[in-house]
């Protein structure tokens, strides 16, 4: 709590009193530390490539560089670890803007099966590579009021999360759902639609998440495996950027897992955003 007393003129001659100024000021304390502790992660993300491209390169320049073979597995190194700090400074970036609210959304009617079509589309070759399957389930003619490319983002981060915690000649299977919770919207064309929400699943057959894991992996930097996240180009930051953008479309994400058989994210989002 923090205490201010404040004198009140009523002109400039007439003192009228002291007004005493009581204010909550644990939520401002508890900004403060959030942030901070945000500035301290991401010091600490930061560092890691950076130690490793500057170690490298003093290897190199100390004389490696004199062997061809080592010189480009080094350079090689060299090269991924930048590739890792461009990942994580444009994560880094985008998760300030959206948590900052400061994304202008862009939102218009968005058809959900020519959409799945589309963003699966993206994904298919990075899961061909390690032979998953990606499958789809959506009905036709369903529409949703979102940015999309905004929702793009948020289901291929879900997807590619699917992909890269399943093991070769796994599933990924993205289904999409009409629910009807309370008043039915209209649809974006003005006709009355039976459903007023959209509800969309990701499932597949992965490594699963740990149950005492499960509600911290919307919190940024967290992994449950550091190891296994960095190797798959991970940072850490995809899930706590879903959150914040499925907030933006008034929506809501919940995940369900267990280890050794997979996972399942879903996010439902209102038709109609207002
Ligand atoms: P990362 O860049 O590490 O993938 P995310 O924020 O996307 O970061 O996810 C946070 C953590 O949640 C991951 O490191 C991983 O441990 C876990 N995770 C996310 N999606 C899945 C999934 N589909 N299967 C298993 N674990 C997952």
């Amino acid at each position: 709590l923090e205490i201010n007393l404040v004198p009140v003129f009523h002109s400039v001659e007439e003192f009228g009193g002291v007004l005493l100024v009581l204010q909550d000021v644990s939520a401002i304390r508890r900004l403060e530390r959030m942030r901070s502790e945000f500035v301290a992660n991401v010091s600490h993300e930061l560092k890691t490539p950076i130690a490793a491209v500057k170690g490298f390169a003093e290897t190199l320049l100390g004389g490696a560089v004199n062997d061809p073979e080592v010189a480009k597995s080094f350079l090689q190194i060299i090269y991924d670890e930048s590739e890792r700090l461009n990942r994580l400074i444009g994560d880094i970036l985008e998760l300030s803007k959206v948590e900052s609210r400061r994304v202008p959304l862009q939102f218009s009617p968005v058809e959900l099966s020519s959409f799945t079509a589309k963003t699966v589309e993206l994904l298919s070759a990075q899961a061909a590579s390690k032979g998953i399957t990606i499958e789809t389930d959506v009905e036709n003619d369903l529409y949703l009021e979102a940015d999309e490319d905004r929702l793009r983002q948020i289901v291929m981060n879900l997807l590619a999360n699917g992909i890269n915690y399943t093991p070769e000649g796994g599933k990924v299977t993205m289904k999409v759902e009409a629910v009807s919770l309370g008043k039915p919207a209209p649809v974006p064309d003005g006709v009355e639609s039976d459903y007023d929400h959209v509800r969309i699943w990701i499932t597949d057959t992965g490594i699963g998440i740990p149950k005492k894991d499960l509600p911290r992996i919307f919190e940024r930097f967290y992994r449950v495996d550091k190891a296994r996240s960095r190797s798959s180009g991970g940072t850490g930051l995809g899930l706590s950027i879903v959150k914040h953008l499925v907030d933006l479309h008034k929506g809501s994400i919940t995940v369900e897992s267990t280890v050794g058989v997979g996972s399942t994210f879903m996010i439902e989002l209102p038709v109609i955003q207002q």
